[in-house]
């Protein structure tokens, strides 16, 4: 079984993909664990195993998400990471982890896409004439 105690992490492994072999359903391709599951699971002393985080970069053209949606009160919101390595187990931002190809289990809290351009997307989308000052809502699906 896979360990659900890891020094520092919230979640002790990849639900999809560990747990139940279930393949994450944005992705066309799966691997199936078959009679020898040991690739998924192996013999370690699950106290000592460490997952170190990763960080990616993230090459989005764009910074600002719009929504449409009648019930939240903003427009556009901000996000310069993907993933969280604070990881709280609660957080509503895991499954969205899943459209990258991860986990929203360890995956979410170990591998983090980074916006290094941030910065300057947001720049870019200011100083458009069509760029309505309004209200951004900022790090709604990771910590700032
Ligand atoms: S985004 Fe917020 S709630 Fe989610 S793991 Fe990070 S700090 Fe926790």
């Amino acid at each position: 079984m896979p360990s659900e105690n890891i020094k520092g992490r919230s979640s002790g492994f990849n639900p999809l993909n560990e747990l139940s072999c279930q393949p994450n359903r944005f992705e066309e391709i799966s691997l199936v664990a078959g009679d020898d599951d040991s690739r998924f699971f192996p013999d370690e002393d699950p106290t000592e195993r460490k997952v170190e985080t990763k960080f990616y970069i993230d090459t989005s053209k764009t910074i600002l998400a719009k929504n449409d949606s009648p019930d939240i009160p903003f427009t556009y919101s901000l996000n310069p990471y993907r993933g969280c390595e604070h990881g709280c187990i609660y957080c509503y931002a895991r499954p969205s982890h899943e459209y990258l190809g991860f986990s929203s289990g360890l995956d979410f809290e170990t591998k983090i896409m980074v916006k290094e351009n941030a910065p300057e997307l947001l720049h870019k989308t200011f100083m458009k004439k069509s760029w309505v000052p309004q209200i951004i809502a900022l790090s709604g699906n990771t910590d700032c």
